[in-house]
């Protein structure tokens, strides 16, 4: 069923729903289930699963020259959709970059995942790749998410990119995007990032799921914002629990959020580890449970494995 079918139906109730990440490569399906096994009991409709593209690593060889090699740390996105919906029947939504990937290769990709009757994708650029600085599409690949939505929307309508495709069979994708409560780092204003979400929307997409924030008020402002930009579908916050001290500094560097004061301190008041963890915790329970009182179409936690602490969370909240 589509993302968006769950949140008609739940008819104003808010739904809940978890990120996972694949495993490092060479790990197993194992480290999935060990993550939400103990989280299928709040019946989550849907699980989304991040995409991660090659990296450059550097590697010294014997003559003391480095050798610049591509790796893809955390392959698997699709097959861990298809393992996800066979195990627990719920939908799976894989992330799908344009980083990395030419037009063909999202078309090939989108096939896949049309035959294996996956019909929920969470569109997005990728970011930069480490050594690159900044974002640099394939030859022949897109630069925008915009651009990966109306691709995904021309496969709805049953338009191929091959013109030697005649009545192509309409996919039934429906897409979601991101959105940035506190906008995307390379935007130079808010306005500017909303005029570009609102592209993504009137290209077709469906949904947004929101970058994490910390401030619910950043989030409230944000929809309205976006309401009277005239972005109309449904808004889903994403949601990060704090659990360790250094991530006060990691999370606003790696994801542009600000932390408010009362968070650090109480993270940084605690007396120990767990008590760090605890004020993390507590922290998150407040913000869901005041979302939820609003009446967001869905809390979309972003699980990155710790299945204890997203419990301990979710348990207060539902
Ligand atoms: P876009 O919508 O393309 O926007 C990128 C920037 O370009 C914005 O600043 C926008 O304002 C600007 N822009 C857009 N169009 C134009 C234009 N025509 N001209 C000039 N500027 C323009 N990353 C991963 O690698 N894997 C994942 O699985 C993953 N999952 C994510 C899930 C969520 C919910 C979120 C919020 C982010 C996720 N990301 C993931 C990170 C995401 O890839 C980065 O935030 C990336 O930098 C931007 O992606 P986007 O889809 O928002 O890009």
């Amino acid at each position: 069923m589509k993302v968006t079918e769950y949140f008609e139906k739940a008819n104003g109730q808010t739904l809940i729903s978890f990120e996972v990440l694949p495993p490092l490569k060479g790990g197993s399906m194992k480290a999935i289930f060990d993550t939400l096994d103990p989280l299928m009991e709040f019946k989550p409709p849907f699980i989304d699963v991040t995409y991660h593209r090659e990296e450059f690593i550097y590697k010294m060889r014997k003559s003391g020259y480095y050798e610049k090699t591509a790796i893809r740390k955390r392959p698997g996105t699709v097959g861990i959709c298809a393992a996800i919906m066979h195990r627990y029947g719920v939908d799976a939504v894989p992330h799908l970059l344009c980083g990395g990937f030419t037009k063909t290769d999202t078309e090939n990709a989108l096939v896949d995942l049309n035959f294996l009757n996956i019909n929920n994708v969470l569109a997005l650029r990728g970011d930069a790749r480490k050594f690159d600085g900044k974002f640099i599409p394939e030859e022949d690949g897109h630069a925008y998410a915009l651009d990966l939505v109306k691709q995904i929307e021309d496969m709805n309508n049953g338009k191929y990119l091959h013109s030697d495709v005649e009545n192509g069979t309409p996919t039934e994708f429906c897409i979601g995007v991101a959105g940035y409560p506190e906008k995307h780092f390379e935007s130079p204003n808010m306005d500017f990032d909303l005029m570009h979400t609102k592209a993504k929307v009137d290209a077709g997409a469906d949904y947004i799921v929101t970058q994490m924030f910390f401030d619910n008020r950043k989030f409230f402002d944000y929809v309205e914002r976006c309401r009277a930009v005239g972005i109309d579908v449904p808004i889903v916050p994403g949601l990060k629990p704090i659990t360790k001290r250094y991530q006060l500094s990691s999370l606003p560097r790696i994801f542009h959020t600000d932390l408010p004061e009362d968070l650090v301190n109480a993270v940084q008041n605690a007396k120990d580890k767990e008590g760090r963890r605890q004020a993390g915790i507590e922290w998150c329970i407040q913000q869901s449970k005041e979302l939820k009182e609003a009446g967001v179409p869905c809390l979309h936690y972003y699980t990155m494995g710790d299945s204890d602490t997203i419990r301990s969370i979710v348990e207060k909240v539902y």
